[in-house]
């Protein structure tokens, strides 16, 4: 189309409002919110939002979109961490909006699935499962305000990977939107289907780079009647990795989550989340919270309290206990969740998400702790999270002036290691614009050229989330 880019903007504007109506496409202060992300770490500018509450709709936006030329940045919840799910700040970049889609279409116990549309909240989709006697098993701090749609574009890990997957894990079908306005019904409820390439993996994990997600058949599982939350306390991250040796051989499956915290961020979260204390009397270096569940209503607890004494006499724990209630069980959760949020109190926090064989986990500590040390008192560094699964959550806390120019040492340092471990710089959160340069001499060149003929074949013009993921190849 022969038109300069604002011509195109407003003349897509203005077909936008005949189809979804002036009051779903958003302008000036009403698109704010959707021009940064949940941490105001970037902003962006959008020409404008769209709120489509209909697959027809979608589809009819994206082929305005391609008919007109205009980029499309679909988004969730916006509670994505890699700069992926806002405009860029051109302000020709337009956002699609997927909360108004946000229907549960179908619910099958006895199939073990439920069809929900992408705009769904995870909690709410979690909450289907409940009435239903079934628990879809994704759950992630952000779980309150990001959006199924969301979860399966960023292929999201969370608390409970170790026992159900990560979200891949958990998607039998998929509808979606292509970048020429076209639907892609791949929705079906089956377990089993081997008639040629699973399409929908392809779009699990691709960002809005592919295809804009507007449904998902979900994977339900066994409801957990009985829950048990421990929290104890080791020495050094290798005893946390033979705590963790020594408690698959117990209790196998039964762990959902095993997770790290270091003593710095629970003091931090001790000291700047109102009502929080430590679970146990005493400072300790390393904290590990464990969760089990099965399907029966008692039983476990007893089974763990004997587990317990074991650990105690074979000196695999310093010390520990078990939530009595779910107050309690609550407490030990929002000391592990309230991570950013209260080192966010001492300083600015640079966020990662970097992945390493859980072996090589405490080597990783060891070397963070290193590089770390160069800086003095400047920076203080904050590993946690999901190492069941061999995931860190490697945080800076870094003075608010200088965040600017430690970042991006800090990260060059921090993935440098885990190169040398052989790990990934992403391990649930994706890439977005974040890491997107960053994972090109990390992937083998045949890896990049492949996903690069991908996205050029799903969109040969670059509507959807251009920059994102990946630069968009050279066109011949
Ligand atoms: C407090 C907090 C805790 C978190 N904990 C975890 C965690 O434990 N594990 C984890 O993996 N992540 C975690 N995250 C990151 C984030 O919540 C996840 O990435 C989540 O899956 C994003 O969902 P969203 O709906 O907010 O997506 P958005 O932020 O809106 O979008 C994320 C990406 O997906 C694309 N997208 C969104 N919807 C669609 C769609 N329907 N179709 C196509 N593309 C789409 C966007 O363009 C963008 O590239 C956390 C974030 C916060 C703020």
């Amino acid at each position: 189309m022969n038109l300069k880019p604002d011509a195109r903007l407003s003349a897509f504007q203005a077909a936008a409002i005949e189809l979804i109506g002036a009051s779903h496409v958003l302008t000036g202060a009403d698109a704010a919110p959707y021009e940064v992300d949940f941490w105001k770490q970037y902003a962006g500018k959008a020409a404008f939002v769209l709120r489509p509450s209909l697959t027809s709709e979608v589809a009819g936006l994206v082929a305005l979109a391609a008919r007109y030329g205009v980029s499309i940045v679909p988004q969730g919840g916006n509670t994505g961490l890699v700069n992926g799910g806002i405009p860029d700040d051109t302000g020709h970049e337009v956002v699609l909006s997927l909360q108004r889609m946000n229907r549960i279409r179908a619910i099958d116990p006895a199939g073990d699935y439920l069809t929900v549309e992408a705009g769904v909240i995870l909690a709410d989709v979690q909450k289907a499962a409940e009435a239903a006697d079934r628990l879809f098993p994704l759950s992630l701090g952000a779980e309150g305000s990001c959006r199924i749609g969301g979860n399966i574009a960023t292929n999201a890990g969370g608390l409970n990977v170790l026992r159900y997957g990560m979200t891949r894990d958990l998607v039998l079908g998929l509808e979606v939107v292509l970048a020429d306005g076209s639907v892609l019904d791949v929705l079906k409820p089956l377990r089993k289907d081997n008639t040629g390439y699973d399409l929908k993996q392809l779009f699990i994990g691709s960002e809005g780079t592919l295809g804009i997600i507007t449904a998902a058949t979900l994977r339900l599982v066994a409801p957990a009647r009985e829950r048990v939350t421990l929290w104890l306390t080791v020495d050094t991250p290798d005893a946390a990795i033979e705590l963790f040796r020594h408690s698959r051989g117990v209790f196998g499956d039964l762990i959902s989550s095993f997770e790290l915290v270091s003593s710095y961020g629970v003091e931090a979260a001790c000291t700047h989340l109102p009502g929080v204390r430590r679970p146990v009397a005493d400072p300790h270096p390393w904290h590990i919270l464990i969760e089990l569940a099965w399907t029966f209503t008692s039983g476990l607890r007893e089974r763990t309290e004997t587990v317990m004494a074991t650990l105690f006499e074979k000196g695999l724990v310093i010390d520990g206990t078990i939530a009595e209630n779910e107050a309690q069980r609550q407490m030990m959760w929002r000391i592990r969740e309230g991570q950013s949020e209260a080192t966010s109190q001492i300083g600015y926090v640079v966020r990662s998400d970097v992945t390493v064989a859980i072996a090589d986990i405490p080597a990783l500590i060891a070397r963070c702790d290193a590089f770390t040390a160069d800086y003095g008192a400047e920076v203080s560094v904050l590993p946690f999270g999901h190492i069941g699964d061999g995931n860190l959550h490697v945080n800076f806390v870094v003075p608010k002036e200088k965040a600017k120019d430690l970042a991006p040492r800090l990260f060059e340092s921090l993935f440098a290691e885990v190169d040398a471990l052989q790990g990934s710089i992403s391990a649930e959160h994706g890439v977005g614009r974040a890491k997107r340069d960053a994972i090109v001499p990390r992937k083998s060149a045949s890896a990049m050229r492949m996903m690069g003929k991908l996205k050029s074949t799903l969109d040969p013009d670059g509507i959807l989330n251009p920059g994102v993921v990946i630069a968009m190849p050279p066109k011949d």
